[in-house]
């Protein structure tokens, strides 16, 4: 202990000396995590005229999506504000598709050149960028958070900001702040994702047509056709993973189906494609040692299942390229906010007056009924959702779930928002996470312009930004019955209003 330095055993302590440490920055904004929750914001902030600062913890942006390999964004029925331009930009580099029809609801896309999409957008749009730093506390007075404390090779220095936007997947600033949190009732399981190259895109589509019964209707094929654009995903070989289990080649925590996904029209031409099937259970990522260990059992137990991968009709040839570099964490801490939106909220299509996005959701309208169950049984027979009457809704998100109880100056944005558990399975994808960051950074901007605390800013003026901005909030811009009509074509039993 003499120098301070001995790692505490749990429950030991040591006294940290105060010090005086210089305050490198001054902002109106700061926005902490470049994920689908943060960067959003901050190009929003900065093109409605403040100062803004974005600070992350990687050498690079983007988040869960580029980091851990989720290379769709799923439910994109209300493309529209920074995700259409994303996916407009990400186009002319043959990273996705030019042409997207809102009724079919995957995006594919290349996670390194997402990774460049969003940087050019930071950069055009005058956000000032701090990377590989780590925020690590928070500058208080009284209730308001004023600042933070961030730790990077240049050692540890404060942060002042008018504003501050807590994007940072884990609530990181919210819980420094003392914000009081959700329990976490059910955790989803974290996944590890693969990027396999080799893979014969038409014979694992000629299986699946072949075999409808064995894939789901929901996710791609069957009965259409892999085209890089509409459908890009396929999930099933529910049969082969029941053998595996059997046999003893798969655990048993397993899941009840394996997904090939993320064909883009240059993954589908080059033969690569992502594995979605590999799940580890029950950690928290607000643990270090648990996510440590999540990190290692998902990459060990993402190695022993490759050679199964060879099973599948038209994966024979297929070989790893990398596994992702982060574990994809579903969920975290969530904060209580001023309103919290419930799994009611989304069947009822409750409207609210300070709604700062619009997002379709479909999915069985079942109490409990959670996709991503903590004992890893997703897909499982009579848990598929295409197996079951699908409700179709759009349900608008209010500003009110952005703002922790009894904290200010603080706005949170993406997965980590005042949602309950079953609303939360819902509702994390990284479109609505960026139309939220959208709401977040106009929010800042407002505030910052203005000198109020966000809580104070009129959400009727935020909503004039962001559709100045192009985000749609009418619904009667969604197309919501070509998307349940696209559903019934692929024989999923929808409830019609
Ligand atoms: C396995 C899996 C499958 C999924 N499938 C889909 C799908 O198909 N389609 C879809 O749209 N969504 C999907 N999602 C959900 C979606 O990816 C996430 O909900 C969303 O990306 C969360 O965005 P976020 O900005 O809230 O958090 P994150 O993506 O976690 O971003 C947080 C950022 O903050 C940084 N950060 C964290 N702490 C600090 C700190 N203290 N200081 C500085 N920086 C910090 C992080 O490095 C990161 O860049 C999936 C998620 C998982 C895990």
């Amino acid at each position: 202990m003499e120098d301070g330095t001995t790692i505490a055993a749990a429950r030991e302590t040591i006294l940290e000396p105060a010090r005086e440490i210089p305050v490198a920055r001054r902002t109106q904004v700061l926005v902490v995590g470049a994920g689908a929750g943060g960067y959003p914001a901050a190009i929003r902030a900065a093109r409605h005229g403040a100062e803004v600062l974005l600070i992350e913890r990687h050498p690079v942006v983007g988040g869960t999506g580029p980091m851990s390999f989720v290379t769709e964004f799923l439910s994109c029925e209300n493309i529209s504000g920074i995700l259409r331009e994303v996916q407009q930009r990400l186009a002319a580099h043959d990273a996705a598709p030019a042409e997207f029809l809102p009724e079919y609801f995957n995006l594919a896309y290349d996670p390194e050149m997402l990774k460049l999409v969003i940087l050019d957008m930071l950069v055009e749009s005058g956000v000032d960028l701090l990377l590989n730093t780590q925020v690590v506390d928070v500058i208080m007075d009284g209730d308001a958070v004023k600042g933070v404390i961030i730790e990077n090779k240049s050692g540890r220095q404060a942060i002042l900001a008018d504003v501050i936007v807590d994007a940072s997947g884990d609530a990181d600033v919210a819980s420094r702040a003392g914000a009081a949190m959700h329990p976490r009732e059910a955790p989803q399981p974290m996944m590890m994702l693969c990027r396999m190259g080799g893979i014969d895109w038409q014979r694992l589509q000629a299986h699946a047509h072949a075999n409808p019964d064995d894939f789901s209707k929901l996710w791609g094929v069957p009965p259409n056709v892999l085209d890089g654009a509409q459908f890009v995903h396929v999930t099933g070989w529910k049969s082969l993973v029941l053998q595996g289990k059997e046999e003893g080649a798969l655990p048993g925590t397993f899941g009840h189906h394996i997904s090939v996904f993320g064909a883009t029209p240059a993954n589908l031409r080059n033969g690569i494609g992502y594995l979605y099937a590999v799940q580890v259970l029950n950690r928290d990522p607000t643990d270090a040692a648990d996510l440590t260990g999540a990190e290692i059992e998902g990459r060990r137990r993402a190695r022993d299942f490759l050679p199964f991968v060879k099973r599948i009709p038209g994966m024979e040839q297929a070989f790893l390229i990398d596994m992702a570099p982060q574990i994809g964490v579903r969920d975290s801490r969530r904060i209580v906010g001023d309103y919290t939106l419930t799994r009611d909220d989304i069947f009822a299509e409750t409207r609210f007056d300070d709604e700062i996005a619009l997002k379709v959701y479909r999915g069985p309208d079942l109490k409990g009924w959670v996709r991503h169950k903590p004992d890893g049984s997703e897909g499982g027979k009579g848990h598929d959702p295409a197996d079951l009457p699908l409700s179709v809704v759009v349900l608008g998100l209010p500003y009110r779930c952005l703002l922790p109880a009894g904290i200010e100056n603080l706005i949170v944005s993406g997965k980590t928002v005042s949602f309950d558990n079953e609303a939360h399975q819902r509702i994390r994808l990284m479109p609505e996470c960026m139309a939220m960051g959208e709401a977040a950074g106009a929010a800042a901007a407002l505030a910052a312009r203005d000198g109020l605390p966000p809580r104070r800013i009129d959400p009727a003026a935020v909503r004039a930004l962001l559709a100045e901005g192009g985000l749609n909030l009418e619904r009667a811009k969604v197309r919501l019955s070509e998307v349940r009509q696209t559903l019934a074509s692929r024989g999923i039993n929808v409830v019609m209003p």
